[in-house]
């Protein structure tokens, strides 16, 4: 094998997670290719939130100074393209790309995220990440005591319902059809101040991202400024599924407490492992999983 094409590790998803795990391991001298598509989930949303010295920034201001931060180290090398496979070679792992090159490396860490699947509600995908939103940690308090919508049903909506009336009084929940709420949970959204509305809707109007009106299939429509709402999901990238990895029953990449995978050497970071999704997580575990790599490869050597 030609030593030059050998990485220690090649790290699949170049985004927060990714470029974390890169710095570690390029201050730990690792030699390490960073593949990247540049498709973070983020990318809907003008300004991120919540990760100080960074606050009110566009993600990717803040991935390009990360980026550029990263390959100073001298052993860490950047590809902008997609990964297709991933094939175990014996102790080494074989990755093709979308233009076939092919890179080998001894471990593969997996910071690929997840797609959010928007739903087929005209006007939806516009407002994503601008006025509709998935997280109030992010981008609750751009929104303090405005008209807020919960769309969601059953315990997902109460429990969102519940947790973003700390952010306004003035909040409305939208099952979007018949509710599957409990008797109970709709005593207690009302106790609340919270209403709730079974309509269906139709479309969502909207100027630049910016909602405008809830339009609804039989009733007249309503003006929320924002919407909070958790999406289904699934892996961005399907590699891992197909080399056979484990899966958690919610479809985040199962780990060890070393954040491996169940194949040795494959590792997972950031948002394709954990159902809390912020860049300050993401960051934290790829800077965590850095120093177990690099930990596990020390361990291999001292023998
Ligand atoms: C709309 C929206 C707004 C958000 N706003 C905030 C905010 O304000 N503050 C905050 O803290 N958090 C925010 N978040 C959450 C935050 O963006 C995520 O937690 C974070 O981006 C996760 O980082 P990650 O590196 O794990 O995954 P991502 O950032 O999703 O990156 C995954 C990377 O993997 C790459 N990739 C995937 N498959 C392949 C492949 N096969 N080959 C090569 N590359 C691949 C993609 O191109 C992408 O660059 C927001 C999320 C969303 C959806």
């Amino acid at each position: 094998m030609n030593d030059r094409q050998l990485y220690d590790v090649i790290i699949i998803g170049g985004s927060f997670a990714g470029l974390s795990a890169a710095m570690s391991l390029g201050r730990s001298r690792r030699t390490v290719l960073v593949i990247d598509s540049g498709n973070p989930c983020n990318k809907y949303a003008p300004e991120a939130h919540n990760f100080m010295t960074n606050e009110g920034r566009p993600p990717f201001d803040i991935l390009a100074d990360a980026k550029a931060q990263v390959l100073n180290y001298p052993t860490v090398s950047f590809l902008e393209g997609l990964a297709e496979d991933v094939i175990p070679k014996g102790n080494f792992f074989e990755i093709e790309i979308n233009d076939s090159q092919k890179f080998t490396s001894r471990k593969v860490l997996f910071a690929t995220g997840v797609t959010d699947l928007i739903p087929n509600i005209p006007g939806f995908a516009e407002c994503w990440g601008k006025s509709i939103l998935h997280c109030p940690y992010c981008h609750g308090f751009e929104s303090v005591n405005k008209k807020i919508a919960v769309l969601g049903n059953g315990d997902m909506g109460f429990e969102l319902a519940k947790v973003i009336r700390q952010w306004t009084d003035s909040l409305t929940l939208y099952t979007n059809g018949t509710s599957t709420l409990s008797p109970d949970e709709v005593f207690m959204l009302n106790k609340h101040n919270i209403k709730v509305v079974e309509n269906e809707i139709d479309a969502i109007e909207e100027e630049g991202g910016t909602i405008k009106a809830l339009v609804f299939k039989d009733t007249d429509p309503d003006y929320p400024e924002a919407i909070f709402t958790q999406l289904p999901f699934k892996q961005q990238c399907s590699i891992p599924e197909k080399l056979g990895l484990e899966m958690t029953e919610k479809g985040f990449i199962f780990v060890s407490k070393c954040m491996e995978a169940s194949v040795p050497g494959i590792f997972a970071a950031g948002d394709s492992l954990s159902l809390f999704r912020s860049i300050a997580h993401a960051v934290a575990s790829g800077n965590k999983v850095g120093a177990l790599i690099n930990k596990c490869m020390i361990d291999e050597f001292f023998v």
